[in-house]
């Protein structure tokens, strides 16, 4: 039997849950909550096992990534213990709990992650000054000043990198909630929930359907589908260059989708950003440097590869090298920090509903 820690309320209060000590177990939340079923008391379960500090509880628990902060818990809770909050921060108790070597402590300890984001600049620049001046590049197209051919390569370590990493973190969630096996459920049963998550709650996203506030839910589903078409379309210029690099004109059709995908993307940025600065609910009133960092990398992203998109037609080279180094440097971070940082939660989530698929 797990012992109490009362000291883990402080621990968590790092991560944003600040006021969750006022609660006194009412079951508004609950009440309220569309994820709640008879046995599982969502989110007051959380409450209690975080009030408690039973910290292994919490982290075995999958609770936290089914939670879409929609935020009504905390709107309706009579004490102001703003229990969506606390979902929001043992999301990122969870991530760093599960980082590999703790590689996620670098990026979530307040003002000395700095460094961390800085030194991976600095390491992003060094990488662009080097093959700028790379004299064994023979493959300079007009307006690009890295070799394709080293694109692609740095592309691929990259995201092999992105799925070692990605991979061990989720054997490390898997052998913490130690999932019963049950005699038979076979491949059928499995192929099914991870088809019914995919599309339900990954592509649709049916439960944030569910909580009242619309808007919260149509930025989240077109950020999603932006992003899936951002990447879709970056993966087929890569295998089109790969494959027939001779035949530029069929690069038009994923360039086209990237173009187009970037327009939900943007929006969905744009309604986060503005949310958090405006402050405009009980939900937005505090966001954590981690989630600001992630939500203004994808937005220089999204904006830097549009503004190449302009300026590629116009004969203002600098300024295209410029903006060419700075959105390779941008997504030089975003794909090297994803199994360590906020953006995590878009392996964790679908992993976890999976999980409570198969449970269930
Ligand atoms: S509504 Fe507030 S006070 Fe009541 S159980 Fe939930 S968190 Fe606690
Ligand atoms: S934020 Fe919404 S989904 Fe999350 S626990 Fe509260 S009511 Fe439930």
């Amino acid at each position: 039997m797990e012992r109490v820690n009362p000291d883990f309320s402080e621990k968590i209060k790092k991560f944003g849950a600040f006021d969750i000590n006022a609660c006194y177990n009412c079951g508004t939340c609950t009440a309220i909550c569309p994820l709640s079923t008879e046995d599982n008391s969502f989110p007051r379960k959380m409450v209690r096992a975080t009030v408690l500090g039973l910290e292994n509880k919490i982290a075995s628990s999958l609770d936290p990534w089914l939670c879409y902060y929609c935020g009504e818990c905390s709107d309706t809770c009579p004490r102001d213990a703003d229990p969506g909050g606390l979902m929001m921060a043992l999301r990122r108790y969870q991530i760093r709990k599960f980082s590999v070597g703790r590689i996620s402590d670098l990026f979530y300890q307040g003002f000395s992650s700095l460094w961390a984001w800085f030194v991976l600049t600095l390491l992003g620049v060094l990488g662009i000054f080097i093959l700028k001046n790379n004299p064994d590049m023979k493959e300079i197209k007009p307006l690009s000043f890295v070799s394709l051919n080293v694109l692609h390569d740095g592309g691929i370590i990259l995201f092999i990198f992105l799925l070692i990493f990605s991979f061990i973190q989720l054997l490390l969630i898997l052998k913490s909630i130690k999932l019963t096996k049950k005699n038979g459920i076979g491949m059928k049963y499995y192929l099914k929930s991870f088809l019914e998550v995919f599309f339900k709650e990954v592509l649709a996203q049916k439960k944030f359907s569910e909580c009242e506030d619309k808007k919260r839910y149509t930025a989240h589903l077109l950020l999603l589908w932006g992003f899936l078409g951002l990447f879709l379309a970056t993966i087929t210029v890569m295998l089109f260059d790969f494959f027939l690099p001779s035949n530029e004109g069929i690069r038009t059709i994923p360039k086209f989708l990237g173009l187009m995908s970037g327009i939900p993307a943007l929006y969905g940025v744009l309604f986060f950003l503005w949310i958090r600065l405006k402050k405009v609910d009980k939900y937005s009133k505090f966001t954590h440097h981690t989630d600001w960092i992630f939500i203004v990398l994808i937005f220089l992203a999204i904006l830097s590869g549009y503004t190449l998109d302009i300026l590629r037609w116009s004969s203002a080279v600098k300024i295209y090298y410029f903006t060419f180094a700075f959105h390779l440097v941008v997504v030089f971070e975003l794909i090297l920090t994803f199994p360590f940082t906020k953006f995590a939660h878009v392996m964790y989530r679908p992993f976890a509903l999976l999980l409570a698929d198969i449970r269930k």
